[in-house]
């Protein structure tokens, strides 16, 4: 074989086993690719930037794209994902060793290795995710609220149930929020057993009253036929001696027979009379005891009943009421409004409305707490309340918000009235924590006119309202 020939039976050996070679390689890249795609799919779920790695190794997979530089680059990143995993997992087992109170707020914990005891651990929370987690807990905050005020509690349960309100509408701390949303859970279930229990209380007791009505009922009846019965028998029974009496009146001669005859005859009558009194004596007796007792059970009955109606009055009134200002709250306001529309509609007088909106309260709450801005609306309430007619009206729309009816009032007027309220509440000395600060409001008012509807009109004053914040607050707009 000449060198050549042998150099070109090498170059076809290396040639066929180079393609085998490709072909084996092939199949295990292949192997690989799948096997990558399926575990990052299980390591899904840790960070939401950790998915978002995984997700890019596996659209280049998918579009045939593995850059070895950008291939590195994605390596590093998700090292990196990693040791910040690692990281938080470390402190939160060391918080949790140190103080098991106080936990933090971003938690981490790789799913496999989750204890199944106690307080689950919370999966990694980032900042939008912790935000978003905030405001449910405010909503759950205002929806408690809400609750609160349409529902009765022990007033143990109530000054827990507020405690909570207070924490989920400005704690930040997830751990007492997530506490909180447990606690609602708990509060909403008994409120709505105990409502229920004491609903089916007092159907049961109204049951067992009407039983012992319908059982008097029937005594008495049956009593009425005994005494039906009993005259009944003493007729007949008088009727039946007069008629012996009579008879022997017809056979006898004898007149001392006869004598003795009617005297026994008589006293005959006059025994069973005597029965007839006695038993009626007992009938009456028995009658009149039971009218007793039906008496005494009847002003029982409607005690309770007076309670009864006492107790839904209040409920009625809580559910029409603003807890933290005592005001009317938002449904009051809808039933009033829907009123005097009506009666404006028949009658034609001047009806106007007002909205006042507490100014820059944000910065009250921000400044000096939650708690200062509460009392805020419970004072600016106050003063609202006394400075109004009896026959006006004020309403606690929501958040800082007020919404006030003039009957039988224009809106030039109306704008009198609040303009001098608005100087009045400007100048009240209000402190927190040593500062003196100045609230005042804005307001808008709007008077109903043809074609008018509740919500045109409530735009009207709404939008009025607007513009007094936009012409520089503590003001009053007529829309
Ligand atoms: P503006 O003058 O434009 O009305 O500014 P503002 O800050 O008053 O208005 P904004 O609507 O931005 O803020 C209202 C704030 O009122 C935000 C909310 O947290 C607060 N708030 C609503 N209800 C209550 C409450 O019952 N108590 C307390 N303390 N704050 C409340
Ligand atoms: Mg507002
Ligand atoms: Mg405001």
């Amino acid at each position: 074989m000449s060198s050549d020939q042998t150099w070109k039976t090498k170059y076809f050996q290396e040639l066929e086993t180079a393609e085998q070679r490709e072909a084996q390689w092939k199949s295990e890249r292949n192997v690989l690719e799948r096997m990558l795609v399926r575990t990052s799919l299980a390591s899904a779920g840790q960070t939401p930037e950790l998915d978002s790695l995984l997700d890019q190794i596996r659209s280049d997979l998918r579009k045939n794209r593995v850059g070895v530089e950008s291939w590195r680059q994605l390596q590093e990143q998700i090292d990196r994902q990693i040791a910040l995993l690692d990281e938080v997992a470390t402190s939160e087992v060391r918080s949790v060793q140190q103080s098991p109170c106080v936990a933090p707020l971003i938690v981490a914990e790789p799913a496999d290795e989750r204890v199944d005891e106690g307080d689950q651990p919370e999966p990694v929370v980032d900042a939008e995710d912790q935000s978003q987690r905030l405001r449910i807990a405010r909503r759950v905050g205002h929806l408690l609220g809400q609750l609160l005020s349409q529902v009765s509690l022990e007033p143990d349960a109530e000054a827990r149930a507020r405690n909570l309100q207070r924490a989920l509408l400005s704690s930040d701390d997830w751990d007492e929020l997530r506490e909180g949303l447990n606690q609602v859970a708990d509060l909403i279930v008994a409120a709505v057993t105990r409502s229920q229990r004491e609903f089916e209380a007092f159907l049961k007791r109204l049951d067992e009253r009407l039983a012992v009505l319908q059982e008097h009922f029937s005594v008495q009846s049956s009593a009425q036929s005994g005494r039906e019965a009993a005259a009944e028998k003493l007729d007949r029974s008088i009727r039946n001696e007069i008629e012996q009496v009579g008879q022997q009146l017809k056979a006898s001669g004898d007149l001392q027979e006869l004598k003795q005859s009617v005297s026994s005859h008589l006293e005959s009558i006059g025994q069973a009379v005597g029965r007839f009194r006695v038993e009626e004596t007992e009938r009456e007796k028995m009658l009149s005891e039971q009218l007793m007792a039906m008496k005494e059970k009847m002003v029982v009955m409607e005690t309770h009943s007076e309670q009864m109606r006492g107790q839904m009055r209040k409920e009625r009134e809580r559910a029409v009421t603003d807890l933290l200002t005592q005001l009317p709250n938002r449904e009051a306001w809808q039933e009033r409004l829907s009123f005097e529309f009506n009666r404006w509609k028949r009658y034609q007088y001047p009806l106007t409305v007002g909205v006042l909106d507490v100014d820059l309260f944000k910065r009250v709450n921000d400044s000096y707490g939650h708690k200062a801005g509460d009392r805020v609306l419970q004072l600016v309430a106050k003063e609202i309340k006394q400075r109004l007619r009896k026959t006006d009206f004020v309403a606690r729309f929501g958040g800082e918000e007020f919404a006030l009816l003039f009957p039988e009032t224009l809106p030039e007027n109306a704008q009198v009235v609040l303009d001098k309220l608005r100087a009045h509440v400007s100048a009240l000395p209000f402190h927190f924590g040593g500062d003196p600060v100045m609230i005042t409001f804005s307001g808008g008012i709007a008077g109903f006119g043809p074609d008018d509807t509740e919500e045109t009109v409530f735009d009207r004053a709404d939008k009025a309202l607007y513009l007094a914040k936009d012409s520089g607050r503590n003001c009053i707009r007529i829309g």
